[in-house]
């Protein structure tokens, strides 16, 4: 008999099963195989894991920066030593393509390596002399206990935007991670039990919405990260302000990538293809409004359409697939009613990657890659995330007219030109309403040093994810005035 796995939490430095009775099938996308089932666990669950959270934070706290960083360079090496386990993992759950697995998996252990720069990342400031004889500095001190909750798209990269500079700083630490991918992390964990962590510095508790709210609403939390949709970014957000909490909450994004007439045509294709249907479009980076300026819209649609018709899709852990299916019958059922929202709506789906089949794979979540033509801005296709391998081509006569047709959205998390005039480029990233922007490059990601995170509904909170604002989130600075008699 086959009997599947049921994956247990990680608390206070063991593996334990959940309390919670509802199981989760977790699913290959591509192929339908059941790999194992996800509990989701309760408030009860939420409450053992921040305890044992707090029980390891005074000593954790005080254990030295250079110490705490030890612990992350052999994370780092472990990590390493199992990028293609991972990757494979990753892709099994997921579906994306190996080569997107590796890229995820090492953008994660970037953030290692960053976070174990602490004793310099997290010094103070002084000044001598304040006032006669008084001398004053700031000190960076851990909070507690954090928590992040994650979403299905990045599984393991989007944990580790936050929990190394969670411990690194001294604080102790509980992942909820995606209900949808919770395979990878297991695995990871399972690699942080082999580094010698004192228990309860991390811990990970697998579940649903009640491990969310049980997270935002517990006294002993002192700051919660989020990475997900809007709506329920919001929701984090204001829960956990509510119950006094840090909190910093990522959400959803429609990017819209600018191409002017002047564009490097051959690289600019190239790259804005990939934006698009990189991850099945299932990046919260990935470009969705593409906006041809003048002339550049005729030459944009041609050649997307032939980039898009070149991919392979297919299951993403075969060799020469370039694009894996969505990660659900869910999410591919959303994606096909915002294509058939579109169509009615009067865009013109000149690219149908709805009927997509994969020899060998029928139970795969498939969706081939789309291309909506004269989209308006009021339409939904262009105002709504759609989160999936689709297209939206907008024309626009001026690069004022694109600024402001992207500006109208209520995202604001990523966005792209294309050119070769300065100038041009300078009054795009001046005036455009994203976080995070990209010149000639059409996946504007931030490297772990420099901090990541949009504006508007894309972001609520005001300290974004990694770089210099991780050890802001994840530390109080305290005064200290000093004079000496
Ligand atoms: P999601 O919002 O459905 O889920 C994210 C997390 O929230 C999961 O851990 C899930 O268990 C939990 N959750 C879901 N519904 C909930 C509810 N009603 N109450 C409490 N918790 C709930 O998002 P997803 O589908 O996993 O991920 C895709 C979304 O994430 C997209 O909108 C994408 O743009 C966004 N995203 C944003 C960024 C960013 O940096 N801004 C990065 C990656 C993904």
């Amino acid at each position: 008999m086959n009997v599947t796995r049921v994956l247990e939490n990680y608390i206070g430095g063991a593996w334990s099963r959940s309390s919670g009775t509802t199981l989760l099938d977790v699913k290959n996308p591509a192929t339908g195989e059941v790999l194992a089932q996800v509990p989701l666990s309760t408030a009860g669950d939420v409450d053992t894991a921040v305890k044992a959270a707090r029980a390891a934070f005074p000593a954790w706290r005080a254990t030295p920066p250079a110490v705490r960083a030890r612990y992350l360079f052999k994370l780092r090496e472990v990590l390493d030593a199992h990028r293609e386990e991972i990757a494979a993992i990753c892709t099994s759950e997921h579906g994306k393509t190996l080569s997107e697995s590796r890229n995820d998996f090492g953008r994660g252990i970037e953030n290692v390596e960053h976070a174990a720069g602490i004793p310099t990342l997290m010094m103070g400031q002084n000044l001598e002399d304040v006032a006669t004889a008084i001398d004053c500095q700031t000190i960076r001190q851990p909070l507690g206990v954090f928590a992040a909750i994650t979403p299905f798209n990045f599984p393991p990269m989007v944990p580790l935007w936050f929990l190394p500079y969670a411990i690194a700083t001294g604080n102790t630490f509980v992942l909820k991670p995606s209900e949808q991918v919770p395979l990878t992390q297991r695995r990871i964990f399972e690699l942080i039990q082999s580094i010698g962590l004192p228990p309860g510095v991390l811990n990970l508790v697998n579940g649903g919405k009640d491990v969310v709210n049980g997270l935002c609403t517990h006294p002993d939390v002192a700051g919660v990260s989020f990475v997900g949709s809007s709506s329920v970014a919001l929701h984090v957000y204001r829960t956990a302000a509510e119950h006094g909490k840090r909190v910093q909450a990522l959400g959803g994004a429609k990017n819209f990538i600018v191409v002017l007439p002047d564009a490097n045509r051959e690289r600019a294709i190239a790259n804005v293809a990939e934006s698009i249907y990189g991850c099945s479009g299932q990046r919260c980076l990935a470009g969705s409004m593409i906006v041809g300026v003048g002339e550049a819209y005729e030459w944009v649609r041609e050649a997307l359409h032939e980039a898009a018709r070149a991919i392979v899709l297919g299951d993403g852990s075969k060799p020469g697939v370039t694009m894996g299916p969505v990660v659900s019958a869910a999410a591919k059922d959303r994606i096909l009613s915002c294509i058939e929202q579109g169509t009615r709506e009067g865009a013109r789906l000149t690219l149908d990657g709805r009927g997509a089949t994969v020899e060998g794979c029928p139970n795969g979540n498939w969706i081939g890659p789309s291309i909506f033509e004269d989209v308006q801005p009021g339409m939904s296709v262009a105002t709504e995330e759609i989160f999936g391998p689709v297209a939206c081509l907008m024309r626009a006569q001026s690069l004022d007219e694109a600024i402001a047709a992207a500006n109208r959205s209520r995202y604001g998390n990523a966005a792209s030109v294309y050119t070769t005039s300065g100038k041009a480029a300078r009054q795009f990233h001046n005036q455009i309403e994203a976080g995070m922007v990209g010149v000639n490059i059409g996946v504007a990601a931030p490297m772990a040093f420099f901090p990541f995170g949009g504006q508007k509904a894309s972001f609520y909170g005001d300290t974004k994810a990694h770089g210099p604002t991780a050890i802001d989130f994840y530390t109080e600075r305290k005064v200290v005035i000093t004079r000496w008699f």
